[in-house]
């Protein structure tokens, strides 16, 4: 990599991960590197998450700004405000994190009372993202989550009430046997509840998940490709009446009372192809144009940061897998990530300023054709550059695949 790009990457805000490994029951749909029963470690995983921060923040050629902040999991909201509040101060220590920085935690409702809200707030956490599914709980119980609607109800009341003004609700639809009408009143419940913020996606059967064995052995119903559709269509045009934009693929966010889009800042973050360190273990970076992947196991990510020591950045000792992306790569990762925001989509300027080539020297072929098919639209003017159309919205991974 030229020396102009690297300097080009650290003078970026960067965006950190920290993954929390611990669920108290794995769900038969997820296959997130998350844990049941390893809740005893939790004191000196987030030891040794603090000491992965140390480490690469001493690799760093300078002191990394860092803007915001995400806990995910698994499922973070089972570590102690305490702890969330040592590894937080530990992050302000040696980053220079942005006094506004966004600091999201995922909570599962179940987990959650007035009590530990207020302790996540006074620790500084100013953004909770709150994994609902359903309201129905037949839904919820097929997707073996172990809290019902009153939980969520009874946590966004909390959370109000504890100071949190920035909430985003998680919801899943094309469920084996959902209805329509079942989806419906998710969207109107998901409304009611007012978040600043939804994310919806659809059910989608993973390897090695049970419910991958159970639909093999014919025991979950068919999903319905086309139901799915009509679901995402119906909280595509509800949910833009409701006053939320959609901003991505998968997400929607009002705007606050300055008119700003209260989007996820971590995560336009990846869709920009921007920066991030992934702390924890399976984490997952981009740091410096290289592309790293941690350890899996909990114990053995312990065990590698009781050990080791600062390593040639972005490497620290939790990295198993470093891979120096290509030019051709890191292309169609803008793009690929960079389409899924709808409406900002990938802009000429940015792509020719980060890459030195145009969007057309490089993908001509391709956008001119996925434009006569309807699927992709060029902007113009200040914002020139392309987008997906309304149709490519629906058939985004037909477009991806075009430019990888
Ligand atoms: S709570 Fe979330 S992370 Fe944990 S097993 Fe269920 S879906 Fe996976």
């Amino acid at each position: 990599m030229c020396q102009a790009k690297v300097i080009l990457i650290f003078m970026l805000p960067v965006s950190l991960y920290l993954h929390i490994p611990f669920c108290t029951h794995r769900c038969g749909y997820c296959d997130f590197n998350t844990y049941a029963g390893l809740e005893a470690l939790m004191p000196v995983y987030a030891d040794a998450l603090q000491q992965e921060a140390r480490l690469l923040a001493q690799a760093a050629p300078e002191r990394l700004p860092v803007q915001t902040v995400f806990f995910g999991g698994g499922t973070p909201s089972l570590l102690p405000p305490q702890t969330v509040e040592a590894i937080l101060q530990t992050l302000a220590e040696v980053y220079d994190l942005a006094a506004d920085a966004e600091v999201t935690l995922e909570a599962n409702p179940g987990t959650l009372d007035r009590e530990k809200l207020q302790g996540l707030r006074a620790a500084g956490i100013n953004r909770l993202s709150f994994g609902v599914q359903s309201s129905s709980p037949e839904e919820l119980r097929l997707l073996e989550r172990e809290h019902d609607f009153m939980d969520v109800i009874r946590a966004v009341e909390w959370a109000r009430q504890t100071g949190f003004d920035n909430l985003n609700l998680d919801w899943i639809f094309g469920l084996p046997g959902q209805s329509l009408r079942s989806w419906q009143r998710n969207v109107e419940l998901a409304i009611q509840l007012a978040p600043e913020h939804l994310s919806l996606y659809a059910l989608t059967i993973e390897h090695g998940t049970p419910f991958r064995d159970m639909a093999a052995r014919g025991l979950l119903p068919d999903l319905d490709a086309d139901l799915a559709a009509d679901m995402y269509e119906l909280a595509v045009d509800r949910l833009a009446a409701a006053g939320y934009e959609q901003y991505e693929i998968s997400n929607w966010a009002r705007r606050d009372s300055n008119g700003e889009l209260l989007a996820c800042k971590h995560n336009l973050q990846y869709w920009r192809s921007l920066p991030y360190a992934g702390l924890g273990a399976g984490a997952h970076g981009f740091l410096d144009g290289k592309r790293t992947a941690n350890v899996l196991a909990p114990a053995a990510y312990i065990k590698r940061l009781r050990e080791g020591a600062a390593l040639e950045f972005p490497r620290t000792p939790a990295t198993v897998n470093l891979t120096v992306l290509e030019a051709q790569d890191e292309m169609g990762e803008v793009m690929m990530m960079g389409l899924r925001l709808i409406h900002e989509g990938v802009s000429q300027s940015s792509f020719s300023q980060r890459f030195g080539r145009s969007l057309d020297d490089v993908y001509g072929r391709e956008i001119r054709q996925l434009t006569r098919s309807g699927l992709l639209e060029r902007m113009n003017g200040e914002q020139a550059g392309i987008r997906l159309s309304q149709r490519g919205r629906l058939l985004g991974n037909q477009v991806f695949v075009e430019f990888i």
